[in-house]
């Protein structure tokens, strides 16, 4: 039927009546359109349906018409009892079928299907739906494959943030042992020069009995200080060659935490970098607390941004996050990648000195740029794999 007859059709239905229009119109909507009855014996048939059907079920509407097994047959064994309840339910109580359902089709593929239908009571006591079914294969692919990636972003963060924790108190207590190492080797020492020293009255001298406990004991700490550190010293590390594109945009999205923000994020990826030997989580560690750091600098900022960028350096690849914020405070800028230098009040100010230590441990380098301004970036430069 052209266009120009559609037209007319509808205006005026005698020209090719009721039935040619409906039929036009049920063979051209998305989906099938189907008229099904359910004989109160439990027998059924589809008294009409759309051309439709031969999309979905890859069957012609003539074979259905005949014998709607064939429809009950492609439902995947386990989502039948629940089409089954369905039906039941709706021819039960009379309302409104909806049902979601999934069929393997006579060429092996699988499709998702929902349909719709609103029952009727016959006179005989059957059941009548006029129903409309569609294939959303698509939709539901695309929702799973949403679901998998939140469910593989989601856990991406939940190990960052676990190894961030773990790197930080490792980190801690690795320098709290560093700074209370020096004096309890100098008070092992003075106990050594004071015991020397000390000359005994008596043979049972009460103060050589002390000084001898008190060495031990200063002994004693001495060397848990050093196991505790040497517990903490950064162990092995598992470089794999990795993307580093791959790895920073997963960075930026674990760093945005899903939630809207107020901050825009402009990406700057190169193309064609070479791989980089690369501890995934590690490096991406260092990458969201810098981005974090951005996010948290910016708080408050009009039209604040933070700009991403890699780029090939041939033997490195380089990243380089930057933002337009306040930049780093003056009073720590030469202690920046020192322990415990932070200027937030519930900071820890570990962040950059494990990020250091990390991208070190990788033969990179992670450095302030001096020269950016306004705002703060940070750039770091992990060696490329080129053999
Ligand atoms: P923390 O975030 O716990 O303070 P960090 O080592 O990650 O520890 O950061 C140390 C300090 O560096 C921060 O407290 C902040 O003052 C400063 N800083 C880091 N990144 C930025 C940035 N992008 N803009 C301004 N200051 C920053």
């Amino acid at each position: 039927m052209s266009d120009e007859d559609r037209n007319k059709a509808s205006e005026d239905h005698s020209v090719y009546g009721a039935d040619t229009l409906f039929r036009d119109l049920a063979d051209n909507l998305p989906g099938a359109v189907f008229r099904y009855v359910l004989n109160a014996d439990g027998t059924d048939f589809i008294e009409y349906m759309s051309d439709g059907c031969l999309a979905i079920w890859e069957v012609d509407a003539t074979v259905l018409k005949n014998d709607p097994t064939v429809l009950w047959g492609m439902i995947l064994p386990e989502d039948l009892p629940d089409m089954q309840m369905s039906v039941m339910s709706s021819a039960q109580n009379l309302t409104h079928w909806t049902h979601t359902w999934r069929i393997r089709t006579p060429s092996g593929s699988l499709k998702w299907l929902e349909g719709r239908g609103q029952p009727r009571r016959l006179e005989d006591g059957g059941t009548l739906w006029n129903s409309m079914i569609l294939d959303i294969t698509d939709r539901m692919e695309a929702q799973a494959a949403i679901s998998e990636r939140d469910r593989g972003l989601a856990m991406l963060r939940r190990q960052i943030a676990s190894a961030s924790k773990a790197s930080a108190l490792g980190a801690l207590t690795a320098s709290i042992a560093h700074e209370v190492n020096q004096p309890f080797a100098a008070l092992v020492n003075y106990l050594h020069a004071a015991k020397n020293l000390h000359k005994p009255a008596t043979a049972d001298d009460p103060v050589s009995g002390i000084l001898g406990d008190a060495l031990d004991q200063a002994d004693r700490a001495s060397n848990i200080v050093k196991r505790v550190r040497s517990l903490f010293e950064q162990g092995d590390i598992e470089l794999v060659p990795n993307d580093v594109n791959v790895l920073v945009e997963e960075a930026v999205v674990a760093a945005e935490g899903g939630a809207a923000h107020h901050v825009t994020v402009v990406r700057d990826y190169a193309e064609n970098l070479p791989q980089c030997p690369l501890d995934r989580l590690e490096i991406q560690q260092v990458l969201v607390n810098l981005i974090r750091n951005s996010f948290e600098a910016l708080d408050g900022s009009d039209e604040a941004s933070v700009l991403v960028r890699t780029r090939n350096l041939n033997d490195f690849v380089e990243v380089r996050i930057s933002d337009n914020g306040p930049g780093i405070d003056a009073a720590i800028v030469d202690d920046l990648f020192e322990p415990f230098s932070t200027t937030k009040p519930g900071g820890t100010g570990l962040g950059l000195s494990i990020s250091r230590s990390i991208i070190e441990a990788h033969n990179g380098t992670l450095t302030l740029d001096l020269n950016h301004s306004p705002g703060a970036a940070f750039v770091i430069a992990l060696p490329a794999d080129l053999s």
